[in-house]
């Protein structure tokens, strides 16, 4: 199980067919999780922080939507023979043994809701079992690890959870919704641990005890998250996994400035051919300053289990969000990541516990500790 996955927001239509994705179009398809051995995926309604007035809200609200419609479009009507859409624990088990794929839905920022908890039992019904309370940038909710420049954030603004924030995870543990810590700061982050009565995850986040990078948990929040029984899925993302090359940036910087790509909106409106040039010159830049490898990845797995236990430690691609690394780059090479947990002396078990057993366990507890009907 990769528990973060992000898509595009035309995924599900001709230019991304989640079956077989173009090239260049996206680090996941069907085909490519069934030849990784990846077995469930939780697609992510990733929505960019914006104004926090009633345009911005509404904005974003259409964004959420449109992601869950695309995901929803690959289960129930595109693909329902191959891939399925998992509402619980027991549900993906169950697919699993069908022969089916697993799609589950998390929400990455709390900034979709807006100001209106109302929203957050629509989007349990649509299926989304985690709610991520943010993203770039600071909202309703609380401070993000990486405040905005564009909307003007000072370096904290609450000092932790809002009082609202506190209200989204209390709704969140009635409804049975997981609360997912990564892109909070820290002191976000510990507040919501504090705050949750279930088990809280953080959905893809690597550890500071590597690598001391803003978005990567610190030991203080691993054992946090350890004693309240949840779980904390490492990332392979490249920036945050070791300190990228002067080198490599440049080289990224001048592409991006070179094809006017100045956001993630402009990468999604390339055309095919632009896209292809693009992904050949970003093949050259990594053929050159390669990506952190499986091996650097692996790292802060090690460490997070030394410190708080098997128990308490998964993965994460992060494909289609800036995740992606030499060796697990694709859904395709996923069993890459399993190979090097074995050199590294991990058993079966654990490497269960490590690939969504250790989320499954959490996502009962959450399921268990819901008051759907008060
Ligand atoms: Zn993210």
């Amino acid at each position: 199980m990769d528990t973060h996955v992000d898509i595009p927001p035309d995924f599900g239509t001709e230019s991304y067919d989640p079956r077989e994705a173009k090239r260049g179009r996206g680090q996941i398809d069907l085909m490519g999780m069934q030849h990784g051995g990846l077995d469930a995926v939780f697609f992510i309604v990733y929505v960019g922080q914006g104004e926090r007035n009633a345009a911005g809200y509404a904005r974003a609200l259409a964004d959420a939507f449109a992601k869950f419609a695309a995901i929803r479009r690959m289960t129930d009507a595109q693909y329902p023979d191959t891939i399925s859409l998992a509402r619980t624990a027991e549900d993906v088990r169950r697919i699993h043994r069908e022969g089916h794929l697993a799609a589950l839905i998390g929400i990455e920022n709390g900034h979709a809701l807006g100001r209106d908890l109302q929203i957050l039992d629509t989007c349990y019904d649509f299926g989304a079992r985690y709610l991520g309370l943010l993203h770039n940038g600071h909202n309703d909710l609380g401070d993000s690890a990486v405040p905005y420049s564009r909307l003007k954030d000072s370096p904290t603004e609450h000092g932790g959870l809002t009082d609202f924030g506190r209200a989204a995870v209390a709704r969140a543990n009635d409804l049975g919704i997981m609360v997912d810590i990564s892109h909070a700061a820290m002191t976000t982050a510990m507040d919501a641990i504090k705050a949750s009565r279930a088990p809280v995850i953080a959905s893809h986040s690597s550890v500071k005890g590597v690598y001391d990078h803003p978005r990567n948990l610190s030991d203080e929040a691993l054992t946090a998250l350890r004693d309240n029984g949840g779980v904390a899925q490492m990332v392979a993302f490249d920036a945050y996994l070791r300190p990228v090359s002067p080198e490599r940036r440049t080289a990224f910087r001048a592409l991006r400035t070179e094809m006017d790509i100045k956001d993630f909106a402009d990468f999604q409106q390339l055309s095919d051919e632009k896209r292809n040039a693009y992904q050949t010159r970003r093949e050259e830049i990594d053929v050159k300053w390669p990506k952190a490898s499986v091996k650097d990845f692996t790292d802060h797995i090690d460490y997070a289990v030394k410190l708080i236990g098997i128990d308490h430690v998964g993965m994460a691609s992060d494909f289609n969000g800036g995740g992606g690394i030499a060796g697990w780059d694709n859904a395709r090479d996923t069993l890459n990541v399993t190979v090097e947990l074995v050199r590294r002396g991990y058993g079966e078990e654990q490497i269960a516990q490590l690939w969504g057993g250790n989320l499954l366990r959490v996502m009962e507890t959450v399921e268990a500790s819901a008051r759907r009907h008060e």
